[in-house]
């Protein structure tokens, strides 16, 4: 797969589709969230980082109101009108296009109709934000093209608007945070609760180490239902805690907590409340001693996960158990759970011996062979040409 800021395969698909060229080409990277999961709709902290894989969208306005859509995935030509541009009218992966377009609009940004090729290397359902790639590289493109005064909050909000209302899934900000905000050797420390950012040093590579990701190519069934229903569960806790939020409630308040929850609700708090802590002591390590420390605390967000927020499956856990017993010094599944992808922590002379344990491991337990490849820190969304 490749990094970095190639524009060949977007031009060319466009001028095929379009003829000619665009009027900019701009890229928005996936990510991956270092620690910090389920605690977006929490109002808690995350820590993910952009990655080098990205999408790549080039973009014309056009003289009327239609949109036409062509990505190197194949699927055809698509076209919308933006005047009844509206939930429900877009399919496949032209809501995320089109939902931008129209969230915008929402906004006050006098949209034009426009010819996009996209292209992308982020892998479609690995739980590394495909979607949110695209959404962010259409929002930083349009905006720029309208002229409207939209800076990188404005778009934090167009993207989730787009996400939640158009697309039609109930998540939080972390995605796109990270693919707008993300900066080269840094991950991005959120906090959910007033969307503010910092950008912490994370330079695997400077410490002889890299991040492998483990993406297991399953997503489980359940997956929609289990996301619903963790956060249900954690509404319940907060209520019944009498928290605005469970970002309110400490590792200290949990022994009370205990006596007011049902048992299944309360490890659901906890996993929650103990990984808004371990991001906190992430970022801690991060700054006070580098990306060496934090081993130990990935094993626990993953333990965390597995056992008291039961979004791990045998996939993931496997990934997790070969790559550490193989070197890593840290891993756990990331993203939204029931599939998607692990990410391990491993020094760099480590990598070949953990790649042959993870394809061993996987043979030996007749699951899909994964895919690996190790990401890094990059920067996040901005103009190529
Ligand atoms: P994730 O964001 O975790 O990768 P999602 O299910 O949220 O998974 O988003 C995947 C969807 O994004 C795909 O079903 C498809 O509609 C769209 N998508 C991602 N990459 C591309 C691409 N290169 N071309 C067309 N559609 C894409
Ligand atoms: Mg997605």
């Amino acid at each position: 797969m490749s990094a970095g800021g190639d524009t060949t395969r977007v031009l060319d698909a466009f001028a095929s589709a379009f003829g000619g060229t665009p009027d900019g080409v701009w890229q928005a990277p996936g990510r991956v969230n270092l620690i910090g999961e389920h605690t977006d709709y929490n109002e808690g902290f995350a820590l993910p980082f952009a990655i080098g894989l990205a999408a790549r969208v080039a973009v014309r306005v056009r003289a009327d109101r239609a949109v036409r859509l062509v990505s190197t995935h194949g699927g055809g030509l698509i076209e919308l009108d933006l005047d009844s541009l509206s939930p429900g009218t877009a399919t496949g992966w032209a809501v995320y296009p089109g939902g931008v377009a129209w969230a915008l609009a929402c906004d006050g940004a006098d949209v034009p109709g426009f010819d996009l090729a996209l292209e992308s290397t982020v892998p479609v359902g690995s739980g590394l934000s495909s979607s949110h790639a695209i959404e962010c590289a259409v929002a930083t493109g349009l905006a720029e093209l309208t002229g409207a005064s939209f800076g990188v909050h404005d778009l934090v909000r167009v993207t989730q608007r787009a996400e939640n209302s158009f697309v039609g899934a109930p998540t939080g900000i972390l995605d796109q945070s990270a693919s707008l905000r993300g900066a080269a050797g840094h991950a991005v420390f959120l906090d959910c609760r007033d969307q503010s950012v910092e950008l912490v040093p994370f330079d695997a590579a400077g410490a002889g180490l890299s991040v492998l990701v483990v993406d297991t190519t399953v997503s489980h069934s359940h997956a929609e239902g289990g996301y619903a229903s963790r956060r249900r569960a954690c509404e319940l806790g907060a209520e019944v805690l009498g928290v605005e939020a469970l970002r309110d409630v400490s590792s200290a308040d949990l022994a009370e907590a205990q006596g007011l929850l049902d048992p299944l609700t309360f490890r659901r708090v906890r996993h929650v409340v103990t990984e808004d802590e371990r991001v906190l002591a992430t970022v801690e390590t991060l700054r006070a001693a580098g990306p060496s420390g934090i081993g130990p605390l990935l094993d626990a967000s993953h333990a965390s996960m597995r056992d008291d927020f039961e979004i791990s499956c045998p996939e993931l856990d496997l990934a997790v158990e070969t790559t550490r017993a193989a070197g890593a010094l840290g891993a756990r599944m990331t993203g939204g759970g029931f599939g998607g992808s692990a990410i391990a922590l491993i020094p760099v002379d480590a990598e070949t011996g953990v790649r042959e344990a993870v394809l061993a491991g996987f043979a030996r337990a007749g699951f899909r062979t994964p895919d690996l490849f190790t990401v890094s820190p990059s920067n996040g969304a901005h103009r190529l040409i």
